[in-house]
């Protein structure tokens, strides 16, 4: 897996301020707090970011895990398409795992790398 530049888990909320996410040291690293949202919806937005570091470590395992692909890619039949490659053979093409793909895909943008 590839080295992460985020802060190590676990995360918590701030007990005195439940959108306030600290780090496993007590650090403040973030604040639910934004324009449109309030309460309720802050605070569940905290949770999801203090959830931040399970998830990935469960989408790294989902990856790790996974024995239907070639890192990512199967090859499929592309459905409703007629077709062979030069030499007489079925037309097959690389597609995005579907058991592991959407993994592979939070993976990447929790890590910066790739389209916003
Ligand atoms: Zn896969």
């Amino acid at each position: 897996m590839s080295e992460t530049k985020f802060t190590p888990g676990p995360y918590r909320v701030d007990s005195d301020d439940l959108t306030v996410i600290l780090d496993p040291d007590g650090n403040s690293i973030g604040e639910a707090f934004g324009f449109g949202t309030m309460g309720d919806e802050d605070r569940a937005n905290a949770a999801l970011f203090v959830a931040a570091p399970e998830l990935y470590a469960a989408c790294e395992t989902i990856v790790s895990q996974c024995d239907r692909c070639d890192d990512g890619m199967i090859e499929s039949q592309p459905a409703g398409i007629e077709g062979f490659d030069g030499a007489g053979n079925p037309r097959i093409e690389g597609v995005a795992c579907p058991w592991c793909g959407s993994a592979r895909s939070a993976l990447a943008r929790a890590r910066g790398e790739g389209s916003e």
